[in-house]
């Protein structure tokens, strides 16, 4: 598709960030960001591992209270990054005079990051329960291809869309929910309340299509704006299943802490449908689902008493409260790798 669009959405003059200044600050924001994903998170992660082994891993944790508070800053520094991207990559639609050949560019950088960003993020080569930004800002750019053709298409009479394909169109918007719900259950069970944000946002996006638009410029204006939430949401849906980076809240890894100490760790996909310490199982299964399927679902108590922090055990933190405890418990238990980038403290696993 050529895009003939000759605006350019940064206004023209003097002042404001020029697009190199822009482009800096979401390249350090991105560096801050994997410097913490990858390397800070690495070295306290074996840091308490070695404490761990010497039975004074609390004193590094309060030697090192820095640097877990520097890792969530740069994390949320990090954040920063994705609404530049998202700008830069409207901007270089606006501007570029062949889109075919800039989505082409975007899918190879996808292809050519995906390894490097797997070695990074879970040490191995080849995983498919992540892919790269690059893949989200792909799939951005394909609504936005989306979005110009209808628009084109909406001015031109004589190249109105074919009836069946407008059908099709609303057909699709109009039982998508009906068909993602059942397949993204079956992908991430535990994601319910991602899927009803995502519906909620459709339907809200539809009502205020409706009063803004279709009621402005009529019927057909409407169609457009139909034809355009459903290809974004399409490209959205595609986002959540292909699991690319910051399609759902742009968390990549989690670590669950008891007692000042990491007893699990891995990414977010691991800990929600493969959770391994019942500690993490507990706190997953107390989320109130609003779901008539899930009402039978038991929740995992904890009881017993807390472990004083004054005086901790020797061996797990938790066993004072875990139904699962044994004598194999009193010895010192450190994380270990469970598989696909996820660490478990427990001796169950
Ligand atoms: S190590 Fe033992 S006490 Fe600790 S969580 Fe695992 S089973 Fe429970």
């Amino acid at each position: 598709m050529e895009n003939t669009q000759k605006e350019t959405i940064r206004p023209a003059g003097k002042g404001g960030l020029s697009g190199s200044t822009i482009k800096i600050i979401a390249v350090i924001a991105m560096l801050i960001d994997h410097a913490a994903a990858t390397v800070l998170i690495r070295y306290l992660i074996s840091g308490i591992q070695t404490a761990q082994a010497a039975g004074t891993a609390l004193a590094w944790e309060q030697e090192h209270t820095i640097l877990y508070s520097a890792y969530y800053l740069m994390r949320d520094i990090g954040r920063l990054g994705f609404p530049i991207f998202c700008f830069l990559l409207a901007e270089g639609f606006q501007r570029t005079k062949n889109v075919k050949k800039y989505a082409l560019r975007l899918g190879m950088f996808a292809l050519i990051s995906e390894i490097p960003f797997n070695l990074a993020i879970c040490g191995q080569a080849s995983n498919l329960e992540y892919q790269n930004v690059y893949f989200t800002l792909l799939l951005g750019l394909l609504a936005l291809c989306a979005f110009v053709f209808f628009e084109k298409v909406s001015k031109e009479p004589e190249k109105d869309l074919p009836a069946p394909l407008r059908m099709a169109f609303l057909a699709t918007g109009a039982i998508l929910p009906v068909i993602y719900l059942p397949i993204s259950d079956l992908l991430d069970p535990l994601a319910f309340e991602n899927r009803v944000l995502l519906c909620t946002l459709a339907a809200g996006a539809a009502v205020t299509g409706y009063f803004f638009y279709g009621m402005r410029w009529g019927l057909r204006r409407l169609q457009t704006v139909c034809a355009d939430m459903t290809a974004l949401a399409l490209c959205m849906i595609a986002a959540e299943l292909l699991r690319t980076d910051y399609a759902g809240m742009g968390v990549l890894t989690i670590a669950v802490m008891y007692l000042g100490q990491c007893v699990e760790f891995g990414p977010k996909e691991q800990i929600f449908n493969r959770p391994l310490h019942p500690y993490t199982r507990s706190l997953l299964s107390a989320i109130p689902i609003p779901s008539a399927e899930e009402r039978e679902r038991k929740v995992e108590l904890i009881r017993g008493e807390i472990t004083s922090a004054v005086d901790l055990p020797e061996g797990c933190r938790f066993a004072s409260r875990c139904p699962h405890a044994s004598s194999a418990c009193k010895e010192k238990v450190l994380l270990h790798d469970a598989g696909e980038g996820h660490q478990v403290a427990c001796v169950l696993q």
